[in-house]
């Protein structure tokens, strides 16, 4: 019979993840005060639903109200785990059995469906050492309707102290049963300012960097974090983010050929059109005159660029493309034709764009 002790990680960011307490989670004050309220108050409900954007902290939360549930070292009136007792490192070193992290393997699309009915069956067993039933499901929109019907009946009809904590960035795409059954916990990306103190305070990142990470992260902390730690993945992004840039001075034909290079797949596609909108957004800004809104990166200048010689209906006008782009995609639409048709859109500019 499964025990539900195994812990399957594929998520790469949780060792640093996992180091979070509740008090050093960036943001998100009203998300965090809500789990710590109904933990104190011993009025925990059945299922929490996490929402927010991707990277932004959603199973770190998850991670640490679990902690908070099964500590066996705070008092019954401290917010806080203790860190130290055997529940909290056990959680912490992924191998507490009743605190299960289930997460879609890296090869899969969506959870596999025996995964999910396994959650199920040792959901109705009893707590083996805690006094909860801990299972943190992620990215639950990424589940076949067969999983989620499932799923739903648990969350129907709940056995005694079990706690799911499932977490979405997409929760429009969810069965409006299982939102309804879940206790909504929304998360609100940080400010760039927070993430950016975050940075240089918790991380020692020096100030330059941090504001240069900070416009790459779009909001997203934990793709901060992890960036500040592995140079490459800011290069990586920055590279992609100067490609996109040059694309509004390429001709029709180089276009189309970029659009092969982005969409190899959807994530790809997606990526891309997200660090694109989030640049765009910048544009716009700088079309409209509102200088003082356009991010301090090292695209400012080009953005400012592109804004002042494209003007507002231009550049309002492809980021709806955008917009629409990244619709489609949701909604499993070719990319390499999502992408095609979205660099047709996009306005021309005469002069080559200037690299840095
Ligand atoms: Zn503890």
């Amino acid at each position: 019979m499964p025990t539900g002790a195994t812990c399957e990680r594929t998520v790469g960011t949780f060792a640093q993840e996992e180091a979070a307490t509740m008090r050093t989670i960036v943001g998100h004050h009203a998300a965090r005060s809500l789990l710590t309220r109904e933990a104190l108050a011993s009025q925990v409900s059945h299922a929490y639903l996490i929402t927010g954007p991707e990277r932004i902290g959603r199973t770190t939360l998850a991670l640490e109200f679990a902690r908070l549930l099964q500590c066996q070292g705070r008092a019954a009136d401290d917010p806080e785990p203790c860190g130290a007792c055997d529940s909290c490192r056990k959680i912490a070193a992924c191998a507490h059995p009743d605190a299960r992290l289930v997460v879609r393997p890296a090869d899969k699309r969506v959870m596999p469906v025996e995964l999910v009915r396994e959650v199920i069956h040792t959901a109705n067993l009893s707590p083996s050492i805690g006094p909860w039933r801990i299972f943190i499901i992620p990215e639950i929109e990424r589940m076949a309707a067969a999983s989620a019907n499932a799923l739903l009946k648990t969350l129907e009809e709940p056995p005694e102290r079990v706690v799911l904590l499932l977490t979405s960035s997409q929760p429009e795409a969810l069965l409006p049963t299982v939102i309804s059954r879940c206790q909504l916990v929304p998360m609100q990306a940080p400010t760039t300012e927070e993430i950016r103190q975050a940075l240089m305070e918790r991380w020692n990142v020096e100030p330059g960097r941090a504001s240069e990470l900070t416009s790459l992260a779009q909001g997203r902390i934990g793709w901060a974090i992890e960036a500040a730690q592995r140079p490459e993945m800011a290069r990586e992004r920055s590279e992609l983010l100067w490609r996109l840039i040059a694309l509004t001075s390429a001709a029709r034909d180089e276009r189309l050929r970029t659009a092969g290079t982005l969409a190899t797949d959807t994530d790809a596609a997606r990526a891309a059109v997200e660090l694109w909108m989030f640049w765009w957004r910048d544009v716009v800004l700088a079309a409209c005159g509102a200088h003082g809104l356009v991010s301090a990166g090292e695209a400012r200048a080009e953005a400012e660029r592109q804004g002042r010689v494209l003007g507002v209906d231009r550049t309002q006008g492809f980021l709806t493309a955008l917009v629409e782009a990244r619709e489609a995609l949701e909604a499993n639409t070719n990319p390499l034709l999502t992408i095609e048709a979205l660099l047709l859109d996009l306005p021309a500019l005469p002069i080559s764009a200037a690299r840095r």
